[in-house]
This record gives C-alpha cells, sequence and structure tokens, in this order.
C-alpha cells in the first residue's frame, strides 16, 4: 500500500479541514485521534471517497508515512500537545518531523524546540489562522522552529494556505524556535486592536451620529472599498445588516459583554515583558474586561454621570468621515505597534524575522487580512530595515492625511463622554513617538528624589548623577 506523505492527529474542527484541504491538494493524508472512534467517523462521512487514510493507534500512523516522517498535531494547546510528543519520540526516527498546529504559546514552542533536537527530532511550531473556513480554503500559516524541516513540508504548508496577488500563498518560513507561534500571538493581538477599533466607530456612529443600523451598515460597506478594505470591515456591515426571525436586527439584542481566550491578553503580557509600547492592543485587552464587569456598569450607570446635554450640531457626513479616517490612522499605530514588538522579540531571541513576508503571511486566509497589509509589505520591500511603519514615506503621509479628522473625532467623542480607548491611546502614542522631548525628566527627578535612582544630563549622556534634593542628609 501507497504510504502517507503526512498525518494529522487531532480531528476536531481544524484538523478535519486541514486535512480535506490537503487532500485537495492530491496530498495522501493520514488521519489520527485520542479517541479513535472519531477516526472512523471521519472516514465515514466528511472524508468519505477522498484519499485520506486513517489510524487505529500511533505506531499504526507512523507506520502508515514515508520518510522523513511527517506528523501535525492539532489538539487542544498545553498538556495534550506535550503528551503526544512523549507519545511519539519512541516511535519516530532522526529528521522525522513534528508540527504543532495549535495555539500553543511561544514560550512553550521554544522549550519543545530545544527537547526535540537533543532526541535529533525536528519540530516546527506553527500558527494556523482563518478558523474553520481558512482550515478548508487557505489557512494564513506561520510556521518557526527547525529549520531544517522547512525544506520538507514548503511544499505542503505553501499549497494549502491562502493565496493573494499572483498566487503568492501567504505562509513563509518565519525563524527559529517559537517565532512562528510569536508572530500568530501577535496577529492575534492585532485582531483585538482592529476589531476594538472598528467598535469604538460603531459607538460614535450610533451614539454620537444617532445612525440607525442600516446607516451604519450602508457606511461600513463604503468604508470596505476604501484604504480600510478588510475582511473585518465587511463582516461588520453584514452583522449590522442581519434581521432577526422576528424582522428586527440581531445586534442590539446581543448581550455587551466580551469574552476572550487569551492571546491578546499574552500579546499584551509580552509587550510589558520586552518594554515595548503595544498600547493599542493592550487598551482592546482591558476594553474586553471592562465590558465583561457588566452587573458593574450597570448599577454605575444609574449613579456615575457624563457629559449633559452635549448634542452633535456639525455636518454629519463630515464627520462620518472624521471617524473612518480615525480608524485608519488608530489602525496604522495599531500595526506599527505590532512590528515594533516582532522587532524587540527577534532582538530578545536572535530570531531574524523577515517582516515583509510576515505582512504577506497576513495578507489574505486569516481574520485580519486587509489590503492595508499589502502596503505594510510595500514598506518592508522599500526598506527592509525599516525601524518604525510611521517613518515609511506611504504611511507618514497616510496619517498626515488623517491627522485632523482623528484629533476631531477623539475630542468630539470626549465631549459626548464616549469610551474610545484604542482611538485614543494611538493618538497619544503617535503625539509620543514624535516628540523629541517628553516629561519623563521630570520623571528621572522625583526617581531620583526619593529612591536615589540618579539621573543624566542632557549635557553629558551616559553619566549618572544624583542630587540631593532637600539639601538635608
Ligand atoms: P480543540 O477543541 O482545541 O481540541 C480538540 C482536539 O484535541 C481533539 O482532537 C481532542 O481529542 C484533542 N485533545 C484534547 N485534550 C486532549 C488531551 N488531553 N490529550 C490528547 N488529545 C486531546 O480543537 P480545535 O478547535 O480544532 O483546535 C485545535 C487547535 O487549533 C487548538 O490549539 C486551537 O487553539 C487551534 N486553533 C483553533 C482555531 C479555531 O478556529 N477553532 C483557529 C486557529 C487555531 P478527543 O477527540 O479525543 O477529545
Amino acid at each position: 500500500m501507497a504510504k502517507a506523505d503526512i498525518a494529522l492527529i487531532g480531528l476536531a474542527v481544524m484538523g478535519q479541514n486541514l486535512i480535506m484541504n490537503m487532500n485537495d491538494h492530491d496530498f495522501v493524508v493520514c488521519a489520527y485521534n485520542r479517541t479513535v472512534s472519531k477516526v472512523h467517523d471521519f472516514l465515514q462521512n466528511e472524508a468519505k471517497g477522498s484519499k485520506v487514510i486513517g489510524a487505529e493507534s500511533l505506531e499504526d500512523m507512523v507506520s502508515k508515512l514515508k520518510k522523513p516522517r511527517r506528523i501535525i498535531l492539532l489538539v487542544k494547546a498545553g498538556q495534550a500537545v506535550d503528551d503526544f510528543i512523549d507519545k511519539l519520540v519512541p516511535l519516530l526516527e532522526a529528521g522525522d518531523i513534528i508540527i504543532d498546529g495549535g495555539n500553543s504559546e511561544y514560550t512553550d514552542t521554544t522549550r519543545r524546540c530545544k527537547s526535540l533536537k537533543e532526541k535529533d527530532l525536528l519540530f516546527v511550531g506553527s500558527g494556523v489562522s482563518g478558523g474553520e473556513e481558512g482550515a478548508r480554503y487557505g489557512p494564513s500559516l506561520m510556521p518557526g522552529g527547525h529549520k531544517e524541516a522547512w525544506p520538507h513540508i514548503k511544499d505542503i504548508f505553501q499549497s494549502i494556505a491562502a493565496k493573494v496577488g499572483t498566487g503568492e500563498p501567504c505562509c513563509d518560513w518565519v525563524g527559529d524556535e517559537g517565532a512562528g507561534h510569536f508572530v500568530k500571538m501577535v496577529h492575534n493581538g492585532i485582531e483585538y486592536g482592529d476589531m476594538q477599533l472598528i467598535c469604538e466607530a460603531y459607538h460614535l456612529m450610533k451614539d454620537v451620529l444617532g445612525m440607525d443600523h442600516d446607516e451604519m451598515a450602508q457606511a461600513f460597506d463604503s468604508w470596505n472599498k476604501t484604504e480600510l478594505d478588510s475582511f473585518l470591515i465587511e463582516i461588520t456591515a453584514n452583522i449590522l445588516k442581519y434581521r432577526d426571525s422576528d424582522g428586527t436586527h440581531l445586534l442590539p439584542k446581543i448581550r455587551d459583554s466580551a469574552g476572550q481566550k487569551g492571546t491578546g491578553k499574552w500579546t499584551a503580557i509580552s509587550a510589558l515583558e520586552y518594554g515595548t509600547p503595544v498600547t493599542l492592543i493592550g487598551e482592546a485587552v482591558y476594553a474586553r474586561c471592562l465590558s465583561s464587569l457588566k452587573d458593574e456598569r450597570v448599577v454605575a450607570s444609574s449613579s456615575l454621570s457624563g457629559p449633559q446635554g452635549v448634542k452633535f450640531s456639525g455636518n454629519k457626513a463630515a464627520f462620518l468621515e472624521d471617524i473612518r479616517k480615525a480608524l485608519y490612522a488608530s489602525k496604522i499605530i495599531s500595526y506599527a505597534q505590532g512590528f515594533m514588538l516582532l522587532r524587540q522579540a527577534a532582538k530578545e531571541f536572535g530570531w531574524s524575522l523577515n517582516y515583509g513576508g510576515i505582512a504577506l503571511m497576513w495578507r489574505g486566509g486569516c481574520i485580519i487580512r486587509s489590503v492595508f497589509l499589502g502596503k505594510i509589505k510595500e514598506a518592508f520591500d522599500r526598506d527592509a530595515e525599516l525601524q518604525n511603519l510611521l517613518l515609511d514615506n506611504f504611511f507618514n503621509n497616510a496619517v498626515q492625511d488623517c491627522q485632523e479628522s482623528w484629533r476631531r473625532t477623539v475630542s468630539t467623542g470626549v465631549q459626548h463622554g464616549i469610551p474610545m480607548p484604542c482611538f485614543t491611546t494611538a493618538l497619544s502614542f503617535y503625539d509620543g513617538y514624535r516628540h523629541e522631548k517628553l516629561p519623563a525628566n521630570l520623571l528621572q527627578a522625583q526617581r531620583d528624589y526619593f529612591g536615589a535612582h540618579t539621573y543624566e544630563l542632557l549635557s553629558n549622556p551616559g553619566h549618572f548623577i544624583h542630587t540631593n534634593w532637600t539639601g538635608h542628609g
């Protein structure tokens, strides 16, 4: 019997769809799952009539694979991945490849890379984005780990990945150790930011401009034909249009309390850990936390007051365009911050990251897919060493073009008492980043005053001194 090209362990939604995607691209896949009955179900249903084969045990699965063996894990992140690795190691030979396609923490991936290297096995931690639909018809794939594995998996990965432009795959080698999962984590953080920015625009449209659902849907539809052209803007328009079985809009009936699985939080934690001001993703995570305090907010809403009697009296169409530009400028800041974090991680871990390639990986197949990412790719094509996206001419000009609208949006929203954590933090970051001088001179003096932490004089950099600020002791 002919051997399978690759095995996949984990027949939940992601695994099943990825197998059928590989099958469509003529790869023979061997399917396995901890609960083996699911292998039988899969072969008799979704995979019926395909080239997919099944395995009764890990030994059976390994015996059915071409060498070097390629095995993808798509199981619950955490202990399940370690458990499967432990069971696979004694069954494999030097040069065989284990790929973890789940949402693992990058630190776990780095740990697994180190431990499998000692056993002469190759390990790849790959971000997989795009959910069920992406897995089935073309995800964004972000593989990292042992680079020696790449030539053996490149064809499969790039065949099944989403394609953009003239057929460029949204998948390339990311970097060493946990780089693939780090990039996926930042992708998810950016997704949190993009979603929150859209929510803030929706809040302003609804509560400052008093737009109804159909008007808002129309606005998002038209925004989707501008620089904001993206999957998330498109689905927002569709959500706003959607009517329940009783003929009324569904959206206002949904409880305003958001959940989270943790990847946005991990991005914010990494940003704090590496001292990178990724403020917008942090605020997007906090916005979800605040939303989840629904019961507290209900109580507070009857006792805490906001601005009284403020009514919008300007030109509605002009302010709608201001909101669009504020969203665009804030989005640029969010991506600039995300790439700052990637640069810092590359420095911390000695990874050599291809930033333009990463933008291309996110250009299609995943939740943050957008035309905008093509512009980021072009910026890194112009200068692979670009310090910050904001310093690229295209993005600098784009922010200049939006700046007045952005400031009007933020000040109008503040006057109306609308919470806009991401619009405002983006603007504060921009103003902070463009200031040659910040008030941290005072901060340094305060630290020296109470803790003798010393400070530097502008006139004598690198030389730290202490002042006895009280004149005694
Ligand atoms: P999931 O619900 O995260 O995991 C279910 C799979 O994990 C099943 O095959 C299950 O086997 C196995 N499993 C769970 N606990 C196990 C354990 N202790 N030991 C061995 N196997 C165990 O499935 P999913 O939603 O398809 O996601 C798979 C991975 O992709 C996850 O890491 C997820 O975070 C990531 N991911 C998901 C999405 C998405 O949209 N769903 C998108 C991107 C990435 P049994 O059938 O035997 O229980």
